[in-house]
């Protein structure tokens, strides 16, 4: 189906990530046939868009309205994403000396995670297309939140899980409709299947960084934490990364924020640092040049089962997003996680993902290296809810 659009969206087209070649955004698309590299979209610049527009809308990401993909607005599939809140941490910053630390509490997204961003945003472009069925591979979060968003789209959903994932995870995909499908190994064995199974049957597969719009909904973090420190940015943004949709989305936020001069042209970005778990790290083995890439990497199950991705498709984008901006990827284990997630809950009252607790043990870990400053501005993404992890968190 080839759709043309007359909406406010200044989406204009899509481009290879990897040599520049430019596709049309026209037509359903995974991603780039010439480089087998993941596909984004480009918008126009030519017309002024003013941030004074946001004053009135409401938060969620679609106040990012003129920047995201969408063609038209009745295919939004939309169940209140984005607008999140900045917490200061002044209890837990204060008893390790850090001056100015920050919370983006992505718990409060619909199905308790920020992949609600991502699969909004991709459920809305599989809608706008005609898309009837949809299959995902998930080491949790992902598979719930497509089921949701399918569900509300009226797209059927195949969620592809491995099967050691926490009960909860599963039951919320069967409750949303999803057909679940349990697969021993990590998200790159359900990978294989999604695979086996697209010859089978007509799926449109929406697994990371192989379909373009999840990306488009990641990157309205970047919007969010530009606008909420009223466009000053952070001097540091430490995410934990699997796939890597947030952090590459994040950076491209940035850079489309100073084309729109919603941010100065020549404004210093965050030193991006991407937290990966001990049993799971193949950015930061990569990094450490003891591999050429992690097409080979063979991970372990992490209780942070986000970040149990031993082979992401978009790594070259990771590693390129830290290289340009100063920072570095860091690993920290399973059991240092579950005791940060329960220090944090302690001491600020706030249940985070494990994913998001790692966060806290690399921030110690890159203060004790001094590469980052406690006098720093420092910006911490709490992915997900600690409440879907219960079960291996209280044993
Ligand atoms: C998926 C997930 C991540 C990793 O996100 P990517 O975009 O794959 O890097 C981190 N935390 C949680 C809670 C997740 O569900
Ligand atoms: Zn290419």
């Amino acid at each position: 189906m080839l759709l043309s659009h007359t909406s406010v969206s200044r989406v204009a087209a899509l481009q290879c990530s990897h040599c520049q070649k430019v596709y049309s955004s026209s037509q359903l698309a995974t991603f780039s046939p010439c480089c087998q590299k993941p596909l984004w979209a480009t918008y126009d610049y030519s017309a002024p868009l003013s941030p004074s527009l946001l004053a009135t809308r409401p938060h969620t990401l679609w106040r990012y309205r003129e920047m995201l993909p969408v063609f038209d607005d009745q295919h939004i599939v939309s169940l209140g994403e984005g607008g999140t809140p900045l917490l200061p941490l002044q209890k837990w910053a204060s008893l390790y000396g850090y001056k100015q630390l920050i919370l983006k509490d992505e718990s409060n997204n619909p199905t308790g995670s920020f992949k609600a961003r991502g699969l909004s945003m991709a459920i809305s472009k599989a809608k706008e297309f005609g898309v009837e069925s949809c299959i995902i591979p998930t080491a949790g979060n992902a598979g719930g939140a497509m089921a949701a968003y399918c569900a509300r789209a009226g797209i059927k959903a195949t969620v592809v899980m491995p099967r050691h994932t926490p009960q909860v995870f599963k039951d919320e995909c069967e409750l949303y409709g999803a057909e679940l499908v349990l697969v021993d190994g990590l998200i790159n064995d359900c990978g294989k299947k999604v695979a086996e199974m697209k010859g089978k049957a007509p799926y449109f597969d929406v697994s990371t960084m192989k379909e373009p719009y999840r990306l488009e909904g990641k990157k309205t973090m970047g919007y969010e934490i530009a606008e909420q420190l009223n466009w000053q940015l952070p001097d540091v943004i430490l995410y934990p990364a699997g796939g890597g949709t947030g952090l590459i989305g994040i950076w491209k936020a940035f850079f489309e924020l100073k084309a729109l001069g919603w941010i100065a042209k020549d404004a210093q970005l965050p030193r991006m640092y991407a937290v990966q778990a001990e049993n799971c790290c193949p950015v930061v083995k990569t990094w450490e040049n003891t591999q050429p890439n992690a097409s080979q990497y063979q991970g372990k199950a992490s209780l942070a089962n986000g970040l149990a991705v031993p082979q992401p498709f978009a790594e070259t984008l990771m590693l390129e997003v830290m290289r340009e901006s100063g920072g570095c990827p860091i690993a920290v284990s399973d059991a240092d996680m579950v005791a940060a997630v329960k220090e944090i809950a302690r001491t600020e009252g706030l249940l985070i993902a494990p994913e998001g607790a790692a966060l806290f043990v690399a921030l110690q870990q890159l203060t004790t290296t001094q590469q980052i400053q406690r006098s720093e501005n420092i910006l911490l993404l709490n992915t997900g809810s600690g409440y879907k992890y219960l079960e291996n968190l209280i044993s």
